[in-house]
């Protein structure tokens, strides 16, 4: 049988639309929010004997605290020097438990509706149904190396699967990361921000406010001050946004606060931004001399550039939508992914190869149903092709 051309693999996914939408609603069905493990690893056994039937070799890596993350690797007839193309997405989502219940899974409108239906278990379903494409076209066998990761804690900063994500990239051709697209023209991502979070604690010192207000140091108004100094980094331009978007403090009303906190989101474009931002926060100065500032944070995931690498892996890309009849743009983004950490090791990445839709991490999170069989169609090409 062999690959068939592009029109024909179109034509094909297009035959297995029905079945890429029911394997979406087995997947968004079992809810997986990254702080309930035994939520993911439900999920992760599906998946482990969804892709173990295809004839993959599953690996569990065991987390202790987020669910297993999971590996599984197809090999092609004979011993292939070639090195594998690392397929990455995420099982976790950001809703909690329960959600389902509220925002149904249901197709509708020509799409598929759910929690976490966008971010990610639909790129999930399309690494399935590409992977099994390729195994019949190439009569059991793939045609190249192909490993798929998918971790449990991206959501929360994949602390837990870093490692695993950079062990398995480093011997990797090329990362193709099943993110949703970028925008309902389905634009693939080729540079993403890197993000922190840092915490701001102010101490103060607490006092009755009607007996005593003039021994207190207000940790309060000091946090209101160092807001606004923060505020003062945000440069657009150079593409450096700083959100404190959360903020806490005090006892009761009649106490002047001796405590008080931020918690900041950090995005940079440039890695040295990074490092440029990280002392300025360290280095915040009190304006009321009797308070004390605490800041502990890191930026976790480096930007993600748009190398050479990623570059060309885009242009390969591009051609490929091209002969499936497409136009594929590409789009630099605020949020990150895993494809950060491959990117900034220097393996070529290419993110947001997942589905095409809208609504990431809120209500109308959904994903278009008539995109599906040219993006597995575009995976399946890059896949062959890189
Ligand atoms: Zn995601």
């Amino acid at each position: 049988m062999g690959t068939p051309e592009p029109a024909e693999q179109l034509r094909y996914f297009k035959r297995q639309q029905s079945q890429i939408v029911e394997t979406i609603k087995q997947l968004v069905e079992i809810e997986s929010p990254s702080d309930v493990k035994q939520a993911v690893d439900r999920l992760g056994a599906v998946l482990a004997s969804r892709f173990g039937e295809l004839g993959g070799r599953v690996r569990v890596h065991k987390a202790e605290k987020f669910g297993n993350h999971l590996q599984v690797d197809f090999k092609p007839r004979g011993s292939s020097q070639q090195k594998p193309v690392l397929l990455l997405g995420h099982m976790d989502t950001v809703y909690p438990i329960g959600t389902i219940s509220r925002m149904k899974c249901r197709v509708a409108k020509g799409r598929v509706w759910g929690p976490g239906v966008l971010d990610m278990k639909s790129g999930i379903a399309l690494a399935l149904h590409v992977v099994e494409a390729m195994l019949r076209w190439g009569r059991g066998k793939i045609s190249r190396p192909v490993t798929l990761l998918l971790v449990s804690d991206e959501e929360v900063g994949s602390k837990s699967s870093r490692a695993i994500t950079e062990g398995l990239a480093r011997q990797a051709s090329a990362v193709l990361v099943l993110e949703p697209a970028f925008g309902l023209h389905g634009a693939v991502k080729t540079a993403r921000k890197g993000v922190g979070e840092y915490r701001l604690t102010v101490h103060g010192k607490a006092a009755h406010s009607g007996l005593d207000f003039e021994n207190g140091q207000s940790a309060i108004i000091e946090l209101a001050n160092q807001i606004q100094e923060i505020s003062k980094l945000v440069d657009s331009q150079r593409g450096i946004t700083l959100n404190v978007g959360k903020i806490g403090g005090g006892t009761r009303v009649n106490v002047v606060p001796a405590e008080a906190h931020a918690l900041i989101d950090v995005r940079v474009a440039d890695p040295n931004d990074a490092a440029h931002i990280d002392r300025k926060l360290r280095a915040l100065k009190p304006s009321n001399l009797q308070c004390r500032l605490e800041v502990s944070g890191e930026i976790g995931r480096p930007p993600m550039e748009r190398t050479a690498g990623v570059a060309s892996l885009y242009a390969k890309a591009k051609q490929i939508a091209a002969a499936l009849g497409s136009e594929l743009r590409e789009a630099a983004v605020g949020g990150g992914s895993d494809g950060n950490f491959t990117a900034t090791m220097g393996v070529p990445t290419l993110d947001g190869l997942g589905a095409v839709g809208e609504g990431a991490h809120a209500e109308h999170e959904s994903v278009v149903i008539s995109e599906l069989p040219a993006r597995a169609a575009l995976l399946a090409g890059v896949i062959e092709t890189v």
